[in-house]
């Protein structure tokens, strides 16, 4: 069958449906509302997701695996960057229309309680409405000053270029907040529901409990980054703090750095994780530690390891970093990286 005999065989068949049943049941006829990435990034590798919906309805936190990957009230869920020198575009989860568009915010990392005071009523920052149909909306928030490329009005297809994450609004972190709603209520795109008590006695009594994610096939393994992700391995001439990491500002030692360390950034940590770090130079073992257990839930953790300098300068020649993410005993998650130093 052509496309146009199938578009024709189709348009019949609604026709003659439509005559038998009421219109609401022909509606149901038609292809589920599904969600592709809002994002043109590799996941896991140049984009992480950092934040999840607060499933719990009531002060704490509940993320769509039944962990606490979010924060309390969070509303979306968050596809970060690595710092806010990188990017990426932002993308139409779903075709649809353009309800509202902002696209005149600084991009500021908010810190204080005066930044915050500063975008109140302006949270989103730059941001797109989209309505879809059915009572769905989609909303994009967060992104770079003059990046947004649609306007009201605007009939966007699915995977259509809407900006730039960014970091304007009430944000911390470069990146995309994607908000999913029904009907104006919050959803969650992974579990296919809205915040709830039930769900929160569900995941009290077994454990994770599965149920119809929004996303497109290919987009089914977006659930990763709840349960722990390495996000970020290099070497520094001392510690490093989120805030050096978050700007992008970290540079590599110099042979005569003061402090030759390795360092690995990880997200969404539980109570009990550890970072294991271990570090070899150009004349083998350099420097290790074991990490201390996390007290709690971090949504953010960098761990270093490494030596001061004693000598004239630093080796030349490559060293090799590991960080292993331990939980319960066994390594969640392995990343290494390599410096050379001339
Ligand atoms: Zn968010």
């Amino acid at each position: 069958m052509t496309r146009a005999q199938a578009f024709s065989w189709f348009a019949r068949a609604v026709f003659a449906l439509s005559f038998f049943v009421p219109l609401h049941e022909a509606v149901q006829a038609k292809e589920t509302f599904r969600l592709s990435l809002p994002v043109d990034c590799k996941l896991g590798q140049d984009c992480f997701v950092q934040n999840y919906v607060d499933l719990d309805p009531e002060p704490g936190v509940l993320d769509a695996a039944c962990g606490a990957a979010a924060y309390d009230g969070h509303k979306g869920t968050d596809f970060r960057v690595l710092n806010t020198k990188a990017t990426a575009n932002v993308l139409a989860a779903a075709a649809g229309i353009v309800r509202g568009v902002r696209n005149d915010m600084a991009d500021r990392l908010v810190q204080t309680e005066k930044d915050r005071a500063d975008i109140v009523g302006r949270e989103c920052g730059n941001g797109v409405v989209l309505v879809h149909e059915d009572g769905w909306e989609t909303q994009y928030c967060h992104l770079q000053k003059g990046s947004v490329a649609v306007q009201p009005g605007d009939k966007v297809a699915r995977g259509q270029k809407l900006g730039r994450i960014g970091y304007s609004g009430l944000a911390a972190f470069a990146h995309v907040h994607l908000s999913v709603r029904k009907d104006g209520a919050v959803f969650d795109p992974f579990l296919g529901r809205s915040p709830s008590a039930e769900f929160q006695d569900a995941c009290a009594a077994a454990g994770p409990v599965q149920e119809t994610s929004l996303w497109q096939a290919e987009a089914g393994d977006l659930l990763k980054d709840a349960a722990g992700s390495l996000i970020e391995l290099g070497f520094a001439s001392g510690p490093v703090s989120t805030g050096e990491l978050e700007r992008g500002t970290v540079s590599q030692p110099s042979a005569s750095a003061d402090a030759l360390v390795f360092f690995a950034r990880a997200i969404n940590l539980r109570k009990g994780d550890r970072l294991v770090l271990k570090v070899e130079g150009p004349d083998g073992e350099f420097a290790a530690s074991s990490g201390k257990p996390m007290e709690k839930t971090k949504a953010q953790w960098v761990a270093f390891s490494g030596r001061k300098l004693r000598e004239k300068r630093w080796q030349a020649g490559t060293y090799q970093g590991e960080a292993v993410l331990v939980r319960n005993g066994k390594a969640a998650s392995r990343e290494t990286a390599r410096f050379v130093l001339d």
